[in-house]
């Protein structure tokens, strides 16, 4: 077969999210923020990983962040990612904030207690409540946030 250069993403195994680490740095170029070497490592890190992380996770373990610069550079970097829809922030079971990627669109998230396994679900359970909130308190809603906490199949079973 001629090999015809395809210009949709490959879905590559290694990518968790919607994005691979190639498109997540043309998404970035695409909207002016310079490449360099450290945030080529971070989104490297960040998008392989199946499961939420935290920013800290990706400063122990991308190459050339070390340092205050470097961890600077990964709160930065994660921040812009978010903004794209590269990735998305939510909070884990105990409130922390960590990352996941994937998400351009409006999503909600299953939160796994034991391995930290979040399932997205596109459905919104909210979006009917907040508008009738803010009509009844005149209240100009920004946003909202909402996890489920639980246990998944996999911990439950080997829990025993
Ligand atoms: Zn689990
Ligand atoms: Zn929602």
């Amino acid at each position: 077969m001629p090999a015809s250069p395809r210009r949709r993403k490959p879905l590559s195994k290694t990518t968790a999210g919607d994005y691979s680490p190639q498109e997540a740095i043309i998404t970035m170029a695409d909207h002016g923020y310079r490449m360099t070497g450290p945030r080529r490592a971070i989104i490297a890190s960040a998008l392989q990983r199946e499961r939420p992380f935290t920013a800290e996770q990706i400063v122990a373990d991308a190459a050339g962040v070390a340092g205050e610069s470097g961890r600077s550079t990964v709160y930065r970097t994660l921040e812009i990612l978010a903004s794209l829809g590269v990735l998305s922030r939510i909070l884990d079971g105990s409130g922390r904030p960590v990352y996941v990627a994937g998400a351009p669109v409006h999503r909600h998230h299953l939160v796994c207690a034991g391995c930290g396994t979040a399932v997205p679900f596109n459905a919104c359970p909210v979006a009917d409540l907040a508008d009738t909130l803010a009509r009844e308190n005149n209240f100009e809603v920004h946003g909202h946030l909402l996890e489920i906490f639980g246990t998944c199949g996999d911990c439950r079973g080997t829990a025993r």
